[in-house]
Parts: structure tokens; C-alpha cells; sequence
């Protein structure tokens, strides 16, 4: 528990949030913002600020509520598609320092991620940024 972190307060009922459903790690309820109607999120119940911080166990039973909330949110609202975000960082446009994954409802012209600016590579760009990572694995 991070004392002033408002997802930890979340977790302990010291914060009201629409509860959707938890697990022995994992807890999910619907963001207070949401894209569309339906946009959940789902946290460890431990505080862990980003995705390198999150041991493999607790990891592993989030994305497996990921898995089963997608599927659910994807039914009851009849998406047309599922975003699951999981930002890290300012940067990226993580806002709350508490790790969590986004699942966003999504439909065809909802006006939210249209474009996706991907800048073109060619092999030897490729070749050269797939070294520098697998020299961190
Ligand atoms: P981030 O930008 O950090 O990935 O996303 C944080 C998300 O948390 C935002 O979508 C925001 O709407 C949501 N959020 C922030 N504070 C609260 C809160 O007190 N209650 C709920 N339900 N959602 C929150
Ligand atoms: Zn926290």
C-alpha cells in the first residue's frame, strides 16, 4: 500500500469505486472516465507502479481477468472491438503510479485511436533495435 496512492485507497474501500469483479490479486472496476461506456480497469490489489515492477504470479492472474473481462464487456455492450492499454510512465500517458491495464470498448467510429502513426523501418533499422533489446534479455 502506497499511503497517498488513490487506486491503493480504491482497493481498501477508503475510495468508492463501481466494483466489477475481483480476484485473490487483481481488482477491477469501471473507470470514472471512460472512453466508452463499459471502459474497466483492472489492478493488482497490491501497489506495484509500473508492468516492471508486477511479480509474474500476480501477473499472470491479471491477465487472466483481462482475458475474461474483455470477453465480457466485449458481450455486454455488443463492442465492436476491445483495446487493452497498459501504460507505463509519463510518456506513455500513465497518470496514476499504481500499474493497471485499461479494457476499452470500442466501436467504429468512436473517434478514440484512429490513426496509428507507425513510421516505415527497413531491415537494417529492424536488425539494429532487435539487438539492442535481446541485449537486455
Ligand atoms: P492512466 O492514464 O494512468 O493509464 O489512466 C488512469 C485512469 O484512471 C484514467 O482513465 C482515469 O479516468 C482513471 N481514474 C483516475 N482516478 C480515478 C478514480 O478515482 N476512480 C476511477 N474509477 N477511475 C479513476
Ligand atoms: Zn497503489
Amino acid at each position: 500500500m502506497s499511503s497517498d496512492c488513490i487506486f491503493c485507497k480504491i482497493v481498501k474501500g477508503e475510495i468508492p469505486s463501481t466494483k466489477v469483479m475481483e480476484t485473490e490479486k487483481s481488482y477491477c472496476f469501471l473507470d470514472i472516465n471512460p472512453i466508452n461506456p463499459g471502459h474497466l480497469l483492472v489492478i493488482p490489489k497490491e501497489h506495484f507502479t509500473t508492468i516492471f515492477d508486477i511479480p509474474d504470479d500476480v501477473l499472470a492472474d491479471l491477465i487472466s481477468t483481462v482475458k475474461k473481462l474483455s470477453e465480457a464487456v466485449y458481450k455486454a455492450v455488443s463492442a465492436e472491438g476491445i483495446n487493452v492499454v497498459q501504460n507505463n510512465y509519463r510518456a506513455a500517458g500513465q497518470l496514476i503510479d499504481h500499474a493497471h491495464f485499461h479494457i476499452i470498448p470500442r466501436f467504429s467510429n468512436d473517434g478514440f485511436l484512429t490513426s496509428w502513426p507507425g513510421k516505415p523501418a527497413n531491415a537494417s533499422d529492424l536488425n539494429a533495435v532487435k539487438d539492442k533489446i535481446t541485449s537486455h534479455l
